[in-house]
């Protein structure tokens, strides 16, 4: 495997860490998710695509050199008072669920495209119509990419967040999202 290739199993690895102490094994830990360093990694469907983890505030995922742009919602909200390191590797595996869940995030679109309601509501209907897309869009994948990262860090995401508490995130972030999900979703779908 090349330096810096990055893969599900790989990004799993932290799995297998027993016993998880910040201070001693997060030095052990291969550091991927650095800051500023570029990753290769490719998707469970065989799309190939580049992770940068600009800083604590801005992560990016790049497919054929096109940005997959969303709000860095999950790094302001959710990572609040988690140190650095811990900050950086969700962040990645959070940004790697963008790229693995991204099938999931296109089906939701397109439900909503096939069987929204978009007839007859005017100009203005129309766009807000689309603006309420794109909400329930955005939260749908975040939810996603999320889950991804708590299923792959799996023990280790609790511990953090169990040495780390951050309650009014955690509650703000899941209820928000599920709510703007269901919602909007369902405005669009209400016939
Ligand atoms: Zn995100």
């Amino acid at each position: 495997m090349p330096a810096g290739r990055f893969t599900a199993s790989r990004a799993a690895s932290i799995h297998d860490l027993r016993e998880f102490d910040e201070g001693i094994i997060l030095e052990q830990i291969e550091k991927w998710g650095k800051q500023g360093e570029l990753q290769h990694v490719t998707s469970w469907y065989g799309l190939p695509a580049e992770i940068t983890v600009e800083n604590n505030l801005w992560h990016l995922v790049r497919v054929a050199g096109v940005p997959l742009h969303h709000p860095p919602v999950v790094n302001l909200i959710l990572r609040r008072g988690l140190p650095e390191e811990a900050r950086l590797r969700l962040s990645f595996l959070h940004e790697f669920g963008h790229l693995q869940t991204l099938p999931l995030a296109i089906a939701h679109v397109l439900i909503l495209l096939i069987i929204g309601r978009w007839r007859r509501r005017g100009f203005l209907g129309s766009l807000a119509a689309l603006m309420t897309a794109a909400l329930a869009h955005e939260a749908v994948w975040e939810l996603a990419s999320e889950a991804y990262a708590v299923t792959k860090a799996g023990q280790d995401y609790r511990r953090i967040y169990r040495r780390h508490p951050n309650p009014g995130g955690q509650v703000l972030f899941w209820g928000s999202m599920i709510g703007i999900a269901i919602f909007a979703t369902l405005k669009l779908l209400r016939r």
